[in-house]
């Protein structure tokens, strides 16, 4: 089994990684490249000094630049401009000064060949065989730069500008850093370690504390809520674990809900199916074709809630396919109606179907037709008094709106977004309850967005109620 690290651990790997590559930056530049970079900075002054020199040639107070950039970057300098020459000393001596004829005449020789200036790091080895400057050997290491300059000054005049400046040897330098950066990463590395265990021990435990109430809501326990706090991520996954719990909880109970009102609708028919055989059997006289039909109907009753059940769980699943087809949507309400002549007759129910063309869509008709009924017999059995049911065609910008309106006792508004849920009954004591499972509207929301059709409702508590959906329609085939 793959062992996870956990995240205080992971944290400090992180940290340390980037701590220690920042320390070998640091190491790497202040240590190994320091020298170099010394060098080349001294090089770019020493070519800054000349080129001022160079660009004042001509002015009055030559002299004075001259001295003023020596002084300034501790530099010897020395400019032969035909039978002029200005020359500056400093108190460490400098090997331009010593040159002989000779050597300067080399030392112009090879700027000229190199594009009018040459540069000459000579080291100490090096300084020690000049014949004239024994006193300047320095043994600590430094070298020193000379950088000859040969400018054109008109008329075939040439002036060359010769700077001379020390390179000290950074060695000392480089030993001092080395030992401060030993005890600065040090510092830092155990620094960083503390850090990651404080921060991890900060995130990690509003973590922990999650991972044991979900543990317990896992378990079954929906009471829990979840708390923790420290920033925004773990608030928002308490929120989340809450929202969750309180989900669960409500499906724990209508999963209840469901069996109580399965069992409490199966057993109505089952004793009226068994009491009724019974009868038959026992008293010949029973034997009526009332009393089978009785027994009849009970046992469609039953096969019809069944039924409505495995609807239910294969629409969720996804598992079941329209048929489409192009119908006619109106003669379809027209036929549903039909069926309810019965409860126009005998129970007193006004159904008016209220429709001024018949329009055709693209549908699963069968289906159309179980959401029609489960609207429809939701209306007679949730009436009141007032038993005016009234199915609406309304056809409009390429749509048609079936509306089905009963003035029964209505739904508040707490309650309307959930009649839609699996098993959700308003009033679990109702008279009728036996006539649903609270499985209908759940079935028919299925449908319908099977179809990807909008619908909905309006209702008022004890004004009555108005579920309606939209489906676009089509021209009327030529075969019908
Ligand atoms: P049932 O089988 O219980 O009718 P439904 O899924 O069809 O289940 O409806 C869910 C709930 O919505 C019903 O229990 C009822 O409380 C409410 N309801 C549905 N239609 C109406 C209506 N026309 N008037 C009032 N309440 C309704």
């Amino acid at each position: 089994m793959k062992t996870e690290t956990s995240l205080q651990w992971k944290l400090v790997r992180y940290l340390l990684t980037f701590v220690l590559a920042l320390l070998a930056l640091l190491w790497i530049f202040q240590v190994v490249f320091l020298d170099s970079f010394y060098q080349r900075y001294k090089i770019e002054g020493i070519e800054k000094i000349a080129n001022t020199v160079a660009m004042s040639l001509d002015s009055e107070n030559i002299s004075d630049i001259i001295l003023q950039q020596a002084r300034q970057n501790d530099a010897c300098i020395r400019v032969l401009n035909g039978f002029t020459e200005i020359k500056t000393i400093n108190y460490m001596g400098c090997q331009i000064n010593q040159l002989s004829t000779d050597e300067l005449l080399n030392y112009y020789q090879k700027a000229e060949n190199n594009n009018g200036s040459y540069l000459e790091i000579v080291n100490e080895a090096a300084i020690s065989t000049f014949p004239y400057n024994v006193n300047l050997i320095r043994r600590d290491g430094s070298k020193d730069l000379i950088y000859t300059r040969v400018v054109d000054t008109g008329a075939g005049n040439k002036a060359t500008i010769l700077v001379n400046t020390h390179i000290t040897p950074v060695n000392a330098t480089t030993e001092t850093l080395k030992t401060q950066l030993v005890y600065i990463s040090m510092i830092v590395i155990a620094a960083s370690v503390g850090l990651a265990l404080l921060m991890s021990r900060k995130i990690v435990k509003p973590i922990v504390k999650i991972n044991e109430s979900a543990r317990r809501m896992a378990e079954g326990d929906y009471d829990i809520v979840f708390t923790g706090s420290g920033y925004q991520e773990i608030t928002q996954l308490n929120d989340t674990m809450n929202h969750t719990t309180k989900k669960l909880k409500e499906v724990d109970q209508m999963r209840r809900d469901l069996i109580a009102n399965v069992s409490h609708d199966l057993r109505t028919p089952l004793t009226m199916i068994s009491g009724y055989g019974e009868m038959m059997r026992d008293l010949p006289g029973e034997n009526t074709p009332e009393n089978v039909q009785v027994i009849i109907d009970e046992a469609h009753r039953l096969s019809a809630l069944v039924n409505d059940l495995l609807d239910l769980s294969r629409l969720q699943e996804n598992k079941i396919e329209l048929k489409l087809e192009v119908f006619d949507l109106t003669a379809l309400i027209t036929t549903v109606l039909h069926r309810y002549t019965k409860f126009t007759e005998q129970d007193g129910f006004e159904i008016r179907f209220v429709q001024d063309q018949n329009v055709y869509v693209r549908a699963d008709s069968q289906r159309l037709a179980q959401v029609l009924y489960n609207f429809i017999n939701n209306a007679i059995n949730y009436s009141t008094d007032d038993r005016r049911i009234e199915i609406r065609q309304i056809v409009r910008k390429g749509q048609v709106r079936i509306e089905v309106e009963d003035h029964g006792e209505g739904i508040s508004e707490d309650k309307l977004d959930y009649i839609w849920e699996r098993y959700y009954k308003v009033d679990k004591q109702h008279r009728r309850s036996s006539a649903g499972s609270g499985i209908g509207l759940s079935i028919v929301k299925e449908i319908l967005q099977l179809h990807q059709a909008k619908f909905g409702v309006h209702s008022q508590l004890s004004q009555g109620s108005v579920f309606w959906f939209e489906l676009p329609t089509v021209s009327k085939p030529d075969n019908l």
